[in-house]
Order: C-alpha cells, then sequence, then structure tokens
C-alpha cells in the first residue's frame, strides 16, 4: 500500500513538472552538487570531467597545470566544470554513428568552451581572452581528433564572448 501511495506520488510530481515546463535557459544554473576536483599527475590531458549525476568529479594533472598562465589555468577548470554542467558523458558521444563520431565529440569541446567563455565574461573576461590567443596559435592542429582545431575553438570562444 506505501508503495503505491509512493508511485501516485512520483506520477503527480511528475504531471506537475510536464505543466510547468519551460525552455532551457542559456546558461545551465550553477549544479547544486558538489564537484571534486582532484589531482593526477598521469593523466596525459590538463583535466578532464568525468559526469556523475551524484558524484562528478574533475581530474587535474598539476604538474601540466603549472605550465600555464593563471588566465589559461582558470579558463580550463571552467571548461571542465562547464563540462558536467552540460551532464556531457562520452558514452551519449560515442552513440553516433563511426563516421560522425569525432564530430560529436568536438562540438561537446566546442559547448563546454561557449558556456566556460560565458560565465567567464562576468568576472574574469581576461581568461577567455588569454583562450583565444592560446587556441590561435594553436592554429589548424588539434589536440587530437575528438578536438576540434585551435582556429576553431578561438573564433567560437570569440564569438560566445561576443554574444554576452
Ligand atoms: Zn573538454
Amino acid at each position: 500500500m506505501a508503495k503505491f501511495a509512493h508511485l501516485a506520488l512520483v506520477l503527480a510530481a511528475s504531471t506537475l513538472m510536464a505543466s510547468s515546463y519551460q525552455p532551457e535557459p542559456v546558461i545551465p544554473p550553477a549544479p547544486t552538487f558538489q564537484v571534486s576536483v582532484l589531482p593526477d599527475s598521469t593523466l596525459k590531458d590538463v583535466a578532464i570531467a568525468v559526469y556523475h549525476p551524484e558524484h562528478p568529479r574533475i581530474y587535474v594533472n598539476p604538474r601540466l597545470m603549472k605550465r600555464l598562465s593563471p588566465a589559461l589555468q582558470a579558463f580550463f577548470l571552467a571548461h571542465e566544470y562547464a563540462h558536467i554542467d552540460l551532464r556531457h558523458t562520452r558514452a551519449s558521444a560515442l552513440r553516433a554513428p563511426a563516421a560522425s563520431r569525432n564530430e560529436a565529440l568536438q562540438e561537446k569541446e566546442l559547448e563546454a568552451d561557449c558556456l566556460a567563455t560565458r560565465r567567464l565574461a562576468l568576472d574574469d573576461p581576461a581568461a577567455a581572452q588569454a583562450a583565444i590567443r592560446f587556441f590561435r596559435r594553436q592554429g589548424d592542429s588539434s589536440y587530437d581528433a575528438e578536438h576540434p582545431t585551435g582556429t576553431r575553438r578561438a573564433d567560437n570562444i570569440a564569438a560566445c564572448l561576443g554574444a554576452e
């Protein structure tokens, strides 16, 4: 009996949610959960985000991070937080057909760059500017096939900064 009462409550709640539908905000609200930022010197990346609904984590390679300017450090950290806030998982991109898999992964990188930029535009625009310079220097090369070229990332960040 208690089980059915609970089910009724869940149904009522989902009906309520469906009727109060609102369009997606441009900048999703900050997550209510705690993101753990953990050091990992074995990472080949500066940092990676691992989305989990309750225990999202960001791993940072302190050795690689220290080589970057404070402005770039702020950008890359904001980029990883953006992946988590956007609930990006590798699994969702890997569901794309093989031919468009890298493009799907690259799209997620651009989305994370854009959200990070829009957030930084408010209180640390120098970090976004530093990222534009960093990626312009990278030019037509990219970190790997899953990341867009430096030029594409720089153009995207500049557009996201201008849109604010
Ligand atoms: Zn990323």
